[in-house]
């Protein structure tokens, strides 16, 4: 599943082609994504591109009056291509530019979306909600302190709950575990400001190491340019249960915590 770095590395894969451009003609294939996409998108028709920006892990293309929101789902991918390419399979809409460029989707799945929205975007109900970006000076160990006060989840939970902190998806919550030494199972309300200090650094350097690799390809994913992102050779407990802890040897362990799988040492990580 795409997540924050894939998202980001799209962004900056596609904005360079984007940028000043006039949508000319929005061609939907296939109209029942995640949410059916609806005629508002044709608003687009006419209008030159101002911007593109991130939102948690939904891509914002501002417009003069508005703009597109587009999200991956759980196996969608944006590629530039040629207007004139023929459409692969699960190709189900084209963003098409003043230049005979497109911005094309393909999702296998379909738990994608394109939404038109009205200005100011981060009104918008799917956004208004979320927590700080992890990469934003907002997000820090006194932020996630204060925040955690009285909470009695495992902090696992906590750190991927899109209310606290956007982006912070289950391969990354396991790996900025790790880095700090706090077990995922560690009741969140009762972790120190200090060692909230070592995670807030953890999860914005994990975050940041998979975006300068291209995002971390695990199934579905390929960048814009159509290679697959390569951090996942670089994971340092996820997905390892029984192999070596790199720390201290001690085999990793896999538990699930909030339906989703962790990983973790147990001598390491307290
Ligand atoms: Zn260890």
């Amino acid at each position: 599943m795409p997540e924050l770095p894939e998202v980001e590395t799209t962004l900056r894969g596609i904005a360079p082609s984007l940028q000043g451009r006039t949508i000319r003609e929005l061609r939907v294939r296939n109209a029942s994504l995640r949410w059916p996409v609806t005629d508002e998108v044709q608003r687009a028709c006419g209008q030159v591109v101002q911007g593109l920006r991130r939102r948690a892990k939904y891509l914002l293309i501002e417009l003069q009056t508005g703009g597109l929101m587009i999200h991956l789902g759980m196996s969608g991918s944006l590629r530039i291509c040629d207007a004139d390419d023929a459409p692969r399979k699960h190709d189900h809409f084209d963003v098409v530019l003043d230049n005979g460029a497109c911005l094309r989707f393909n999702d296998p799945r379909r738990f994608g979306l394109l939404m038109w929205w009205e200005a100011p975007a981060d009104e918008h109900p799917l956004l208004r909600d979320l927590g700080p970006e992890p990469l934003m000076n907002e997000f820090s160990g006194g932020y996630l302190w204060q925040k955690s006060r009285g909470r009695r989840g495992a902090v696992k939970n906590f750190i991927m709950d899109g209310k606290v902190v956007v982006g912070v998806g289950n391969i990354y919550a396991s790996e900025a575990l790790y880095m700090s030494g706090i077990h995922p199972s560690r009741q969140a309300g009762r972790i120190s400001a200090r060692r909230y200090d070592a995670l807030a650094a953890t999860v914005r350097d994990v975050l940041e190491r998979a975006i300068r690799h291209g995002g971390t390809t695990l199934r579905d994913f390929t960048n814009s340019d159509g290679n697959p992102g390569y951090f996942a050779q670089e994971l340092l407990v996820y997905d390892r249960q029984g192999l070596p802890c790199f720390q201290c040897q001690a085999p990793i362990r896999k538990k699930v915590i909030g339906q989703r799988s962790s990983y973790y040492c147990v001598r390491c990580q307290r």
